[in-house]
């Protein structure tokens, strides 16, 4: 019993074929870029994704054979309006980086509403004022999973799961009803949202595909990569190490203490909802990742590829002292400075190259152990191990460093495609591919296991961060 994955990312679409044994197959791949037409905007073109992924879905269909499911993942927070009756967008995708709605969001927090500027609310309601501004058509919000499930289904499902429901900040805090406050707040008619349907389970036919397979499972990336990455259990977690890195760990059936922000910074989600019953998560976030390694090669030009950044840094034992704090856009959790900025101290006139390259890598690990440290504190689970996954996940120097820096085995991801593997998990689970959440956790087979070997210094990292915050002052008063 295969799973067809569509998996719409940030950069691109995917599909594959996930077989029941967990073998990710048939790999197809379009570039689908995000345009910036002023500073601090971020679009999409929703019909080309759509194509893309219609593209995909059909290739992977074609060389693969018949599938009985199909599981959508997707870019969270990610907003698209469409009209009802003739399908069409009524504006551009507004991508989650955009920051079009920050002033809204600051003057709704006068009004005693909490938005955040990277939730779908606000982006719905500025396409909404673009396109029906006295709001009398018939209009259809969605996040992109409901865009690509109405394309699946040739207009016949508008859905979404609780995973990315819960990030549209339009949610009641336990997850179970749209907030009627915030609905009135933004002009948005609660018949345009979507139904939200469980992350696992029957939700329609895409009939715009050979065969019209169900749509049986539909999480947003990041969760997608925790189940991907089997992490079913309480105490679970994973990072992915991509452009930026996000933690989350699974808390269990009990809903964070915090409704929105914990003390340590980090964030409540939905991991999955089964039967209509969900599990929840804790997720931490790291502005900058592996931006920092692209920093090193296209700007620093120390490195020629950013896989070099492991044989170099590997050149020496230690940073001699040299501390790398990667805040190129300021720090998240469990701080949330975004007046920080990034930071080299310690600088000899002995600093080489592998040395400055190895602080770099340290500091990415450093900022994992915050976070793994930010989400025990806000999640009140301990966090015994870490599963990894996304680019950084392949640098030896920087696995070892991080299984250094947090004290804890690290275990690297064996395939890059652990979000589509969670997808695949969620639509199998619905259709009986695999029998329960134990099963599919049992599938987890981790490339590489990596043991601490020494003690990364985590106060001098402390007093480097410190050193590296309030850039600017007037950036750091933003909380969101
Ligand atoms: P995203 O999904 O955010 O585009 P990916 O998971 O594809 O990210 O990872 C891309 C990022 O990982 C880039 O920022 C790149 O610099 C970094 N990266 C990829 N391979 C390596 C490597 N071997 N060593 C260090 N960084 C890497």
């Amino acid at each position: 019993m295969s799973i067809l994955v569509c998996d719409v990312g940030t950069s691109g679409v995917r599909a594959a074929v996930v077989r029941p044994d967990a073998t990710v197959e048939h790999v197809h791949h379009r570039e689908v870029l995000p345009s910036s037409p002023a500073p601090g905007l971020v679009e999409f073109d929703p019909v080309r994704m759509a194509d893309a992924t219609l593209e995909v879905a059909r290739a992977a269909l074609a060389a693969a054979g018949r599938v009985e499911a199909v599981g959508i993942t997707n870019q969270r927070a990610s907003t698209v309006v469409w009209d009802r009756t003739t399908g069409r967008p009524v504006g551009p995708g507004i991508g989650w980086q955009d920051l079009r709605t920050v002033g809204t969001c600051l003057v709704l927090r006068e009004q005693g509403l909490q938005f955040a500027p990277n939730t779908s609310a606000t982006k719905a309601q500025a396409l909404l004022d673009e396109a029906d501004p006295d709001r009398s058509r018939d209009l259809c919000i969605g996040t992109v999973d409901s865009w690509i499930a109405w394309q699946l289904s040739q207009g016949a499902l508008h859905v979404t799961d609780p995973t990315n429901a819960a990030l549209t900040g339009l949610r009641t805090g336990d997850g179970t009803a749209w907030h009627d406050q915030a609905l009135e707040a933004l002009r948005i008619d609660p018949a345009s949202l979507p139904a939200v349907v469980d992350s696992t389970g029957l939700a329609g036919a895409a009939t715009a595909l050979d065969g019209s397979p169900p749509i049986a499972g539909i999480a947003g990336d990041q969760q997608a990569s925790l189940v991907g990455q089997g992490c079913l259990r309480p105490g679970m977690a994973k990072i992915t190490f991509g452009t930026g890195g996000m933690l989350d760990v699974c808390v269990g059936a009990e809903r964070p203490r915090f409704a929105t922000r914990g003390e340590g910074g980090c964030f409540p989600v939905v991991a999955w909802s089964r039967n209509g019953r969900f599990t929840w998560g804790v997720e931490a976030v790291m502005l900058s990742a592996g931006s920092n390694v692209e920093w090193l090669r296209d700007d620093l030009g120390v490195i020629d590829s950013v896989e070099a950044s492991a044989e170099v840094a590997a050149r020496c034992d230690d940073t001699g002292g040299v501390a790398y704090v990667p805040a190129l856009l300021g720090l998240g959790s469990p701080i949330w400075d975004y007046g920080a900025r990034g930071a080299l101290l310690g600088v000899t006139r002995g600093s080489g190259r592998a040395q400055i390259v190895r602080a770099v890598l340290e500091g990415v690990a450093h900022r994992g152990a915050d976070l793994v440290e930010a989400a025990e504190a806000d999640s009140g689970t301990a966090i015994p191990t870490l599963r990894i996954d996304g680019g950084m996940s392949a640098n030896e120097t920087f696995v070892q460093a991080l299984a250094d820096a947090s004290g804890r085995p690290v275990e690297v991801a064996p395939v890059r495609e652990a979000t589509t593997l969670g997808a695949a998990f969620l639509a199998g689970l619905a259709i009986g591919t695999w029998r329960d959440e134990d099963e599919v956790a049992s599938l987890f087979r981790p490339s590489a296991v990596v043991e601490p070997e020494r003690r990364l210094d985590r106060e001098r990292w402390a007093d480097a961060v410190r050193r590296a915050r309030a850039w600017y002052p007037e950036l750091s008063a933003l909380d969101f």
